[in-house]
């Protein structure tokens, strides 16, 4: 069962003391309490974990510091909609809204390779308006012998050069908890020009104990990629494990599907379980068509297949794209054939303009005939 309080509800309040001095006394019920931090006000959450069917929901409700009761079922407990489409999504950080109504434009490198690309990476970006991006200094790589990415020697210039091109939050993977520590002490040293939000890679999707070390942190947000090879449940409990240790502030990424029926792409996109993650959680969705699609290859209209899956996925209402951009595509050292030119950057942020205008439209009409019904 999940009691949500009233709005900036503190510990030291009188209704709060009373409130829980009657829960405590539930027998069989454990009390985990959730702290979801917005813009302008802090909502806190109780939960009641274990024997809560005999409860009644009425004599829970009229506690003082009660706003309002929702039965819960096992799934998804922290992240979960529980069938209430009022509940609110998301959170702020860096003075961004991540959430189910928002859309963030995470265009970027793949991997980190050189000050130079970057700092054209993240010029093109602030020209283009854009105060977000990808950067991998940590590669989880296929081939021990490939380039790993510069790892935690990448850092202290890349910090530099956000803080130079106004970037405010960068996506980067990590893939042991080791590396959140190094990007921590990085960006204090370098007096965090900017905010990271911690990757988790498809190959570390339930990597438990990365997601654990990640869960029980607060500071950095965490952006959880789908498992490649596993069910959607699967990688929405592999969110919820993030939440459970006390981080709630997750974004969801879709990036396809390992499957040979998604050839020739280099996954099979699964852009069309946006509005079903939505549905089912309240996180903010993101979409990688780069990772999903896989090349640049263009459809006869002239527009790259690349571009097409972005705004199918933005169309269905996706929140956060992550996408591979690159100065100069073949001197990548990771990804290049499926990156972005610089040259594209303006006309794909025009597209998806136009895919965002065209999903608020979309939304209008469904919502219209529902109220006329
Ligand atoms: C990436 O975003 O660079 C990446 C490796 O993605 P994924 O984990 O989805 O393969
Ligand atoms: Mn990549």
């Amino acid at each position: 069962m999940l009691l949500i309080l009233h709005p900036n509800t503190q510990e030291s309040d009188p209704a709060f003391k009373k409130t829980m001095t009657h829960l405590q006394q539930l027998s069989g019920v454990t009390i985990k309490q959730h702290e979801v931090r917005g813009q302008l006000q802090s909502l806190r959450e109780i939960y009641l974990l274990g024997d809560t069917y005999a409860l009644d929901l009425e004599e829970i409700e009229s506690l003082p510091a009660v706003e309002k009761v929702i039965r819960i079922s096992d799934e998804y407990r922290i992240l979960g909609r529980h069938k209430d489409q009022q509940r609110r999504s998301g959170f702020h950080y860096q003075g961004l809204a991540f959430d189910q109504d928002s859309l963030n434009i995470f265009a970027g490198l793949c991997a980190v390779d050189n000050p130079k690309h970057v700092e054209e990476m993240l010029r093109a970006l602030k020209a283009n308006g854009l105060s977000c991006t990808r950067m991998g200094a940590y590669k989880p790589r296929t081939n021990p012998y490939a380039f790993q990415g510069h790892g935690k020697d990448c850092l202290p210039w890349v910090f530099d050069l956000a803080g130079k091109y106004d970037i405010k939050v960068i996506a980067m993977e990590v893939t042991h908890e080791s590396h959140m520590q190094e990007i921590d002490r990085a960006l204090a040293e370098a007096g965090r020009p900017c905010g990271v939000i911690m990757q988790i890679g498809t190959r570390n999707t339930q990597n438990f104990e990365l997601l654990k070390a990640i869960g029980k942190q607060n500071e950095y947000p965490a952006l959880l990629k789908r498992g490649f090879g596993i069910t959607l449940n699967e990688s929405l409990n592999a969110a919820e494990y993030l939440a459970s240790e006390g981080n709630s502030q997750v974004i969801f990424c879709l990036r396809g599907m390992k499957s040979e029926f998604g050839a020739p792409h280099r996954n099979m996109v699964d852009f069309a379980q946006v509005p079903t993650v939505k549905r089912l959680t309240r996180m903010p969705v993101c979409i990688d068509p780069s990772h999903s699609v896989g090349s640049r290859d263009v459809a006869p209209d002239g527009v790259l297949e690349l571009c097409h899956a972005t705004a199918q996925g933005v169309l269905a209402g996706a929140n956060m794209v992550l996408v591979d951009f690159h100065p100069a595509p073949t001197k990548a050292l990771v990804d290049g054939p499926q990156a972005l030119t610089l040259n594209e950057l303006e006309p794909f942020l025009k597209d998806m303009e136009i895919a965002k205008k065209a999903y608020l439209e979309r939304v209008k009409v469904w919502q219209s005939a529902a109220s006329d019904d």
